[in-house]
């Protein structure tokens, strides 16, 4: 903390400006808060595991051979240094012997296949209006820069960004060797074509709005669509050939893409699908590849200094493909039944609130609040960490060949996901790996989600007693349960279908007050002179207010007729803020800003934190606030949902 903050001139100030001043922005981050520092400490013991794991020795499980041999093969620098571009070559002279413009799905398939992303994205996903299926969604996609904005804003920021990513486009061609003057010539074209497909893209604050991305159509018709692309070699070499529907999420792109594939020549696409292969699997060849990645997607892109250490990347690659294997290992290591125990009594607690507050909602209908709590009623609780793990039996992992082990697991991945196509939706899969230090509410799913990495201390724990518990782990908690009737939430119902339950009048008034909400953060600045797009932040910072009042009331429930005391000269009230804060003590690189200010739904976490209690009388009356100070709105300007 910063005692000599005043807590209701800048609350964030005063609770987190002490980890502020000791935990600079290592050289490796982007930003640095309390969840990255957890999630360091968790790669740490990761590390821990792996290296054991790496050890050729006999009597080693199934599992642990798979991630550790993945572990040794990313871990030998001097083995893919020796290599050079080699692993690379099958792909690259795949993409040489096109020959025709038909082979172009065979080779986008290819590519796609083993986790390239490359022109647009295909995968599945539950139906919109039938959660209980699972459809095939065909998306935008194909784009080298963090979002469309990057490509259309005339600012002078973005212009940069699009000369510097030019750039090292050519750099990388150059790498597989391509001469300066035909790479910088190629580098164009690949801009050209990553433009028309961004200018075909919504935006962020669109894709908020399930009805944007939901256009159901048959094959026959996605087909239509794209007659220039062929789908049966596509869909029968990505490995699902036996689909009848799609959900093409934008259509526009779709057009736009069939416009692109119908004008450009073949050369130009072998030279965009030369780009996505080498930009994808840079990270995992020489030095040479992953230190221009780096430099343009690490330094001039978010500011960051250095590179991460090998072993960190290796730790995150084996979460990432093995995440399972490895985090069923991290679980027998971490979580405590107890702890578990104690996030679900939290959880039904903080339910119990919003069931409280639904029924005594004063701008809400009987009508609507009835279809609410049957809502509230159907969500489910997950906590921890998979009932049932992933089988990754099928995947062939060997020690010393480090790409070949990604593109096999990339394979595994997407087959594992078009696989799910037109078979009963799986409810006890997850969203997140184990050690995760994060959480999310999934609205088709109508489940919340909380890995154990989240359940630890500083974070949770299980030491100390309910009021920083439920302030900040509970409040989390709340936070996860509101984005089911965030602005975006509230538009499925219990079973996960889109579908409106609302009364007009109820969604009205519901719409008036989290347009409170968006006008307040619209007056918040990021970086510079940007603002923050209250638009794309506007279901975080609901779920932010929501979240932390529902914690609150939880809390006050759970300690009724307790004789609690004061600690660290706070009163339990204020440690419960305190605790709420704390969550969120963090800083940011300006560069990372930038970025996070235009794909970022989350406000900068000081805002997060004072943009709430400004909201909330419980805060002023811990913390004696008076009107006119800064943490405490005046009566009538208090944004409430719910
Ligand atoms: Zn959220």
């Amino acid at each position: 903390m910063d005692r000599s903050a005043d807590p209701c001139t800048n609350f964030y100030q005063y609770a987190c400006g002490g980890w502020i001043k000791k935990n600079p922005i290592p050289p490796d981050q982007a930003r640095w808060e309390v969840y990255g520092k957890l999630q360091y400490e968790n790669e740490l013991f990761l590390w821990g595991i792996l290296d054991e794991a790496a050890k050729p020795v006999a009597g080693r499980s199934a599992e642990q051979q798979k991630i550790g041999d993945y572990f040794q093969a990313c871990m030998d620098e001097s083995g893919i240094e020796k290599a050079g571009l080699s692993p690379l070559e099958p792909g690259l002279e795949a993409i040489a012997r096109v020959s025709s413009a038909d082979q172009l799905a065979e080779l986008v398939a290819g590519e796609q296949l083993d986790g390239t992303s490359t022109l647009f994205g295909f995968g599945s996903n539950q139906d919109f209006e039938d959660s209980t299926r699972v459809i095939a969604f065909a998306s935008a996609g194909g784009l080298g820069l963090p979002d469309r904005d990057y490509y259309v804003k005339d600012e002078p920021k973005m212009r940069e960004m699009r000369e510097k990513y030019v750039a090292h486009i050519a750099r990388m061609l150059g790498l597989v060797g391509d001469n300066a003057e035909t790479a910088a010539a190629e580098a164009q074209t690949v801009m050209n074509i990553e433009t028309a497909l961004a200018k075909a893209s919504l935006t962020q604050v669109e894709k908020r709005d399930p009805y944007k991305q939901f256009h159901k159509v048959t094959l026959a018709q996605l087909k239509a669509m794209t007659p220039s692309f062929n789908w049966d070699q596509y869909l029968a070499i990505t490995g699902a050939p036996g689909i009848s529907t799609a959900n093409v999420t934008e259509p526009e792109f779709y057009k736009e893409l069939e416009r692109e594939l119908a004008s450009q020549n073949l050369s130009n696409w072998k030279t965009y699908l030369r780009w996505h292969l080498v930009h994808s699997k840079a990270p995992y060849l020489s030095s040479k590849f992953v230190n221009e990645n780096f430099a343009f997607y690490g330094k001039t892109l978010r500011g960051v200094d250095e590179l991460q250490p090998r072993w960190k990347r290796c730790v995150h690659f084996v979460d990432r493909d093995l995440g399972e294997a490895l985090g069923k290992v991290f679980v027998e290591n971490t979580v405590a039944p107890a702890v578990k125990a104690k996030a679900l009594e939290m959880t039904k607690q903080i339910e119990k609130a919003m069931g409280d507050e639904i029924k005594s909602l004063p701008w809400m209908g009987d009508e609507t609040k009835q279809q609410a709590l049957v809502k509230l009623r159907a969500v489910v609780n997950k906590i921890g960490y998979p009932e049932k793990w992933r089988d990754y039996g099928s995947v062939r992992i060997v020690r010393g060949d480090f790409l070949g082990n990604v593109d096999r697991a990339g394979i595994f991945e997407t087959h594992r996901d078009l696989a799910k196509i037109g078979k009963p939706v799986d409810r006890t899969e997850w969203g997140m790996t184990p050690p995760t230090v994060d959480a999310y509410y999934n609205p088709q799913m109508n489940d919340i989600n909380f890995p154990a990495g989240v359940l630890q201390p500083p974070l949770f724990d299980s030491k100390m007693d309910d009021a920083p518990n439920y302030g900040n782990t509970g409040s989390t908690i709340g936070h996860e349960l509101t984005h089911g009737f965030d602005d975006e939430g509230r538009q499925f119902d219990a079973q996960g279908n889109l579908r409106e339950w609302w009364t007009k009048n109820d969604a009205a008034e519901f719409e008036k007050r989290v347009s409170c909400i968006s006008e307040q953060y619209a007056g918040y600045t990021v970086v510079d002179d940007i603002k923050i797009n209250s638009k794309l932040t506007l279901g975080e910072d609901v779920a932010d207010l929501g979240g932390t009042l529902l914690a609150y009331i939880a809390w006050k429930t759970a300690t009724r007729g307790q004789q609690l005391k004061n600690a660290d000269g706070l009163t339990p009230g204020q440690r419960f803020f305190v605790g709420l804060a704390q969550w969120a003590c963090g800083s940011e690189r300006d560069e990372n800003k930038r970025v996070s200010a235009v794909t970022d739904p989350h406000s900068p976490p000081e805002y997060r934190i004072n943009g709430v209690v400004v909201n909330l009388p419980e805060f002023a009356e811990a913390f004696s606030c008076k009107v006119g100070q800064p943490m405490m709105k005046k009566k009538d300007k208090v944004c409430r949902v719910w």
